[in-house]
């Protein structure tokens, strides 16, 4: 009898560890703010890895700074070490938050799952290791901790996601739109997805394709955006504020 009650102990112990949730929308993954104003905070995430995904969408950040559109920027390590000129410059501009997404661009679970074919973290080490590096990055690059993060393909287990909030003091960003589905949607498509734009979105787009159809459909749905009376916010700006994942 005593056998059967510590096998019943282990198991127990053994499923507290095993994560329950795997994806976009864990629980504590923030997905939208709450707001009464057409508020709305567009974030752009730079992944870097490859010459592909190392580009400068210039075209987009620079009509971001023409028409004064606040964004918080999610850079990854590989994609800064790729645009160290670049880096300095958004980081002089107070138009943009710079937030972390991730090292090496890793799917952040706690026990090696992965998604898209990218292998995620395999412990809780290799999750801190994956965010603190970057960290690290910015720290060495003068630039404050960020106080955001969101993983290489936005994927979590609801306990890696547990350790960045409660042990590394940061912020998941998740969103509300998808805007360009992985710089891989038409222009149109784009513009369609940020015109539905609501109070309290958050929109994810890339800045690292200027090949894309990214830029031309984020301007006309950002102009149209405009014209119905939206501003947009950076996401410490309403940290406090934050709608998660259940
Ligand atoms: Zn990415």
């Amino acid at each position: 009898m005593k056998k059967l009650y510590f096998v019943l102990f282990l198991t127990l112990l053994l499923e507290a560890n095993e994560p329950k949730q795997w994806g976009e929308d864990v629980t504590g993954v923030s997905l939208k703010f709450s707001t009464s104003k057409k508020e709305i905070a567009l974030t752009l995430d730079a992944c870097g890895g490859s010459i592909k995904s190392s580009g400068y969408d210039e075209k987009l950040i620079n009509f971001l700074i023409e028409n004064n559109i606040k964004a918080t920027l999610f850079l990854n390590a590989r994609w800064i070490k790729s645009n160290l000129e670049i880096f300095k410059k958004l980081q002089k501009n107070n138009l943009f938050e710079l937030a972390n997404h991730g090292t090496e661009h890793r799917p952040l679970s706690i026990n090696g799952k992965n998604i898209y074919g990218q292998i995620g973290t395999k412990s809780k080490q290799e999750v801190i290791s994956e965010v603190e590096e970057n960290n690290k990055l910015f720290q060495s690059l003068n630039q404050t901790r960020p106080l955001f993060f969101r993983s290489g393909t936005a994927y979590y287990d609801e306990l890696a996601a547990k350790i960045v909030k409660d042990e590394l003091n940061m912020e998941i960003a998740g969103f509300s739109i998808i805007a360009d589905a992985g710089a891989t949607l038409v222009e149109d498509e784009v513009f369609n997805r940020i015109s539905n734009g609501k109070n309290g979105d958050i929109i994810i787009a890339h800045m690292n394709h200027p090949e894309s159809g990214t830029a031309n459909g984020i301007k006309d749905g950002i102009k149209n955006l405009l014209k119905k009376g939206f501003t947009f916010v950076k996401l410490s700006e309403v940290k406090n504020r934050l709608i998660y994942a259940k």
